[in-house]
């Protein structure tokens, strides 16, 4: 409640305070460094600083990141530059997603302040380096990942049930242990720990890609986000879950610290399933509410309809779709990203999203990851920008022994190597296959067979049935797959 409270009056007081040093005209539009920056001169442009403003609205690619020849961390350059340092055959490709290059001659260099910013999803997290060049900051590349929590989720759940069905079968009788475990203190769901980790990891690699002064983290509350601007954008991208201590805490703020059904305050209250579990009720917060121990014996088994309060269900709905949906990951984040010893810049929901709409870029993860906290209140970035789509793939599956609906196995147990002629499924390869009904060229990741056929998975389609001999590694597999795409950052 205080925490709520004190958070609410915080994002209020942001806003206001924000609000009046909004400009009278309309906000303003991304046509260039300039306007961003605040330092137009006023009136007509000069014939010369039209064509540079309308060379910035053109589409601009992610910059190349570059290494010394001892692998530290340059200034990522211009496609154009590095292009031009291969042809010299002073740069070799280091690694193609995200493209780095490796200088042969070059020891060290001059680097300026960049920042790694983050803005975790549920779904998706928008990645985006800015820069801060002396003309002013600039994002120098844009990437999105995707998580993978859902298939985790999944994945578990179907090794729950084949367990489940296994120890039915063979096991006659099997001592109850299932409130033998403990967890580790910050203990999270897999789920949610892969999105830690995956957060944690592309830290790391760009890190040692890219000379990182400093990290940037989005780490407040959905409902402050939505309390500074109200309107929605999509369900998956504010939607996230409730636990734990955040449940309760929800719960105490929601129903007033009271019973719910005879309003008795400073006693104990408990959780309780308005429809009960043992009649399919959910866990969700949308079925909870709090009751003195009295009201909830005397309910029982019976729904709260039939106990007598139906309008509980109508105030039940409305907190969980309107305000307070918590995300247990953030703290997590912020965790994690500290212990990397960067200084670690946070900045709320609201404030983003008012960055955001002051310079007018679209909604995108990418862009509000470019524009959290301070650091994102002047940043350019060009109308038409290359984001990577970096989404997370795990790296393949423990399951020895696939099983078909009825829990009786399917195939025979899995072999222990994974690799197939030097090459394991993730890889990302391209094939030239000179003959055969196959001809062609494929570039993409690669699904082995012990067969030696593999399938490579491109763009657009998937091909099966390319020998190994034909194939040739890009870059080995990193748990990761990877995409390029345009994105927009403003409608102009
Ligand atoms: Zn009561």
């Amino acid at each position: 409640m205080l925490l709520q409270s004190w958070a609410l009056r915080h994002v209020v007081k942001c806003f206001l305070e924000v609000e009046t040093v909004r400009p009278a005209s309309k906000p303003l539009h991304n046509i260039g460094e300039e306007t961003m920056t605040g330092e137009l001169p006023k009136g007509r442009l000069p014939e010369r600083e039209v064509t540079r403003l309308k060379k910035n609205t053109q589409q601009a690619q992610n910059r190349v990141l570059v290494l010394d020849k001892n692998k530290q961390p340059l200034m990522p350059c211009h496609p154009a530059r590095a292009r031009e340092l291969m042809r010299k055959g002073r740069a070799a490709v280091y690694r193609r997603f995200p493209f780095t290059i490796i200088l042969k001659d070059r020891e060290g260099g001059q680097t300026q302040p960049a920042v790694l910013k983050f803005d975790p999803g549920s779904k998706k997290t928008g990645i985006a380096v800015v820069a801060d060049f002396q003309r002013g900051k600039r994002c120098i590349f844009a990437a999105e990942l995707e998580h993978r929590g859902e298939q985790i989720k999944k994945a578990l759940e179907k090794r729950r049930n084949i367990r489940r069905s296994r120890r039915g079968r063979k096991t006659r009788y099997r001592k109850a242990r299932f409130e033998n475990r403990r967890r580790p203190q910050g203990w999270l769901a897999p789920s949610l720990q892969s999105r830690v980790d995956n957060i944690a990891s592309w830290t790391q690699k760009f890190r040692a890609l890219v000379p990182i002064s400093g990290l940037s983290v989005e780490n407040v509350r959905f409902d402050t986000h939505k309390l500074v601007n109200p309107e929605v954008e999509g369900i998956e991208y504010q939607q996230g879950t409730l636990f734990g201590y955040e449940v309760k805490e929800y719960l105490l703020d929601k129903w007033g610290r009271k019973c719910a059904y005879c309003g008795k305050q400073n006693v104990p209250l408990q959780v309780e399933h308005m429809t009960p579990k043992s009649r399919g009720g959910s866990n969700r917060v949308d079925n909870l509410t709090l009751a003195c121990e009295k009201c909830n014996q005397k309910k029982s088994n019976q729904t709260a309809e039939e106990f007598g309060f139906p309008e509980l269900r109508q105030k039940a709905d409305k907190p969980l779709r309107s305000a307070a949906v918590v995300n247990s990951t953030r703290p997590a984040i912020l965790r994690r990203l500290e212990s990397t010893g960067l200084l670690v810049e946070t900045g709320s929901g609201g404030q983003t999203k008012f960055n955001r709409s002051q310079q007018g870029y679209a909604k995108e993860h990418w862009l509000d990851a470019m524009c959290i906290g301070d650091s994102g209140r002047q940043v350019f970035v060009e109308t038409q920008h290359e984001v990577l789509e970096i989404k997370a793939m795990g790296r393949g599956s423990r399951q020895m022994c696939r099983v078909d609906r009825f829990g009786f196995p399917r195939t025979g147990a899995k072999k222990k190597q994974k690799r197939v002629g030097g090459f394991q499924t993730g890889d990302i390869v391209k094939a030239v296959v000179t003959k055969g009904k196959k001809q062609g060229r494929y570039e993409g990741r690669v699904a082995v067979r012990s067969s030696g056929n593999f399938n490579i998975k491109g763009r657009k389609q998937t091909t099966q049935g390319i020998a190994a001999k034909y194939c040739k590694t890009l870059q080995k597999i990193d748990g990761y797959t990877y995409n390029r795409r345009t994105g927009v950052s403003s409608p102009l």
